[in-house]
Parts: C-alpha cells; structure tokens; sequence
C-alpha cells in the first residue's frame, strides 16, 4: 500500500511530541563516534570558520576543501583578505560558483576591518548585519568559533527538523520558517554549543541524506516522527521547480604561436572579474557554426573556425548549452587593441576562468598540455 505524506504536525503545535531535552545528548554522544574531520574543525578562529561556512552554503565539502586551503594560504586573516585586491579575491573563487559570495566576503572583510577596528564579531546580531551572513550562517559562526548556544537552520538542519517533526506541506512557507527555527532554538542545549552545531550538521550530511536516509544509523530513531510514520523518503515535500530559460551560446578558442584570447568580465555584473573565452550568443536558429565564425570575424581573425563539441552548464536562473569551437593558426588581428589579450596557452589551465568556459577550456583543450 501506498503511504502518503499526512499532515502529521501542523505548524501552529507548540508542544513537543517528545522531550526536547533529548535530542542533544544522543546527538552529542553520536558525534564523539561519527564527527568528521575536516579542515575548518581544527580550529577556532572565526575568520577561517566565516570562511568555510560561506563556500559551504553552496558547494560540497569536497569541492570546498581546496578552494578554502587556497584562499587561507594567501589570505591567512581578515585584514589580508580586507586588503586584498577584489581581482585577487576573485581569482581565488573562481570555479566555485555563487560569485556574489566572494563579492560578500571581501566586503564584509573590509567592514570588520573599518568598522569594528578588526575584531570579529561574536553575536548573532552583528553577524547577521554584514554582507552575505544570513541568521544561520551568524549561528554557526556564534557556535562553532566562540562556542556560545545559536540556532542555526542551514539546509542540512532544515531536513533533520522537517523530518523529526514530520512537518508536511512546504517547508519554506512563512508559518513552516518560524516553527522550524523555534524548534532549532528549543533544541539547541546551553552547553557544548561548538559541538552541537556541528554535530545536527553532519548528521544531516551524513546520515540524514536527502534521498536516502539512513534511519537505523540515526541517533535520534526513537524520536523521529518521519521515522515512526515511515515518511522518511516522502519529506521534505519537493519543491515546485520553475522551467529554466536556456541560452544557447558559442565558446571559441582562438589559439596560434602557442597563444589564446582570454579577457577579464568588468568588475560589475554577472560574474563580474572573472576570466573567460570568446563567447557569443547564437540568434533564434542559428547553427553554432555560423556564431562561430561571426565572433571570429568580430576578433579580427580571417581563419575558418571548427565546432568540435557541447556541453551543458547550469547557473541559478538559467542554463547555457554551450558548443565548444576551436580556431587554430590565428593571428594577432586588432584585438589586441581591446579588453582580450593574448596569453601563453601553457598558462590556460592556471587563468581562473568562470565554471562554465573552466570546462569548456578543458573539453577543447582535451588530455593535451596546452
Ligand atoms: S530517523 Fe531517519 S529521518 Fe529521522 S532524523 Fe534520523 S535519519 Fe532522519
């Protein structure tokens, strides 16, 4: 028999299906075992906690682990990053993603420096006040750098809530917000505020997983309504995704004397100083082939270029498909005269292209060293 998600705690119930003062002490014993360990856990210190706690909000551990090891070598604190060049701080980001978060970062950076004389914040309050730190990302920073209790509701804590609870309908609804972060406020103990945050995190990443909960590796199994109803799987309720609006484009690279076109974006706007490839947009029905060689033309170059692939990227509000040209035995042309220039194409794979000319660059440059 089919089970469908009922509406099993409604939003408005204040009262606890179970004792709330429960809930830390299996999570906590669960973590002394099951923590991982990971590099912004060897520390204290709420510059690097900032840090891996804003390439977390969208980027997965694996894929943050070598941008945050990156950045922290040439930006060690606040006041490196603050001084930084925005280019610097850019280049570091590039490939992860969401780049309004390294535009937040810096500025925040700049504002701890300038405006509270270089000492971090400790309170949920002035966190929350700075570019790019919403209230949960502020409870995290509270918890795990100065060990004082927060809530936090990040997405991971968010599925372990909705799932304990078994809150049906949808989660992000004004009315589901509120309960979930009384709930996350009640839950969170006065002691061991490090360790408790961390703890609901992983346990959300780890075994709490979207699609496949681990249930009987839970610690908290005994209380989870999710669990009792045999909802585990059917909440949270999906999302109602938006059709994504596609746009077709055109990456061309131009290479001759061991050279390639590259440019940096202008400081403001989508992806605002990262590098990239000539690109064009293709008009309604246009062959790929065809962008190709109009972009070419518009670079100066007299050479017939080739479409040698596709590929697929997906930003926030939209997706490119994005066929992939190459021109070889170009010629320094009048571009030099413009924002591109010519760079050595031994250095390509070292330009922090933005993510989706990054792949581009690596399908066109193929298993070859460029
Ligand atoms: S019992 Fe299952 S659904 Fe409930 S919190 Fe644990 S892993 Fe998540």
């Amino acid at each position: 028999m089919t089970r469908h998600p009922s509406p099993v705690t409604r939003h408005d119930v204040t009262e606890f299906p179970f004792d709330p003062t429960a809930v830390a002490p299996h999570l906590l014993a669960w973590y002394g075992v099951n923590g991982r360990d990971l590099p912004w856990r060897q520390t204290r210190d709420p510059y690097r906690i900032w840090l891996s706690e804003i390439m977390l909000q969208q980027t997965t551990v694996t894929a943050a682990i070598p941008y945050y090891q990156r950045f922290l070598n040439a930006c060690p604190d606040v006041q490196s990053l603050a001084a930084a060049p925005f280019g610097r701080v850019i280049d570091l980001w590039a490939g992860l993603g969401y780049y309004s978060r390294a535009r937040h970062l810096h500025r925040t950076a700049q504002l701890i420096v300038t405006a509270h004389g270089g000492r971090f914040p400790d309170t949920v309050a002035e966190l929350a006040a700075l570019p790019g730190i919403g209230r949960s990302t502020a409870g995290a920073i509270v918890s795990i750098a100065f060990d004082r209790p927060a809530p936090i509701l990040d997405g991971n804590v968010r599925r372990v809530l909705v799932r304990l609870f078994a809150v049906a309908g949808d989660p992000r609804s004004t009315a589901a917000e509120r309960q979930l972060w009384r709930w996350a406020t009640v839950l969170t103990p006065a002691g061991r505020a490090h360790d408790y945050a961390q703890a609901i995190m992983d346990l959300g990443a780890t075994v709490c997983t979207p699609r496949a909960p681990d249930c009987p590796a839970c610690p908290l199994q005994e209380l989870c309504l999710a669990r009792r109803q045999g909802l585990e799987r059917q909440l949270p309720q999906a999302r109602l995704r938006k059709a994504v609006p596609v746009r077709r484009q055109v990456v061309l690279l131009v290479e001759g004397d061991g050279r390639c076109l590259v440019r940096r974006r202008p400081a403001e706007g989508f992806l605002g100083g990262l590098w990239e490839l000539p690109v064009a947009d293709l008009c309604d029905g246009e062959p790929p082939l065809s962008a190709a060689v109009r972009l070419a033309m518009e670079l100066g170059q007299t050479g017939t270029p080739a479409v040698v692939g596709q590929l697929k990227h997906a930003y926030s509000h939209f997706t490119v498909d994005l066929a992939l040209a190459r021109l070889s035995g170009a010629t320094g042309g009048r571009v030099a005269e413009g924002s591109w220039q010519w760079l050595p194409l031994t250095q390509l794979r070292d330009t922090p292209l933005h993510g989706a000319h990054r792949k581009a660059m690596q399908r066109l440059l193929g298993g070859a060293d460029g």
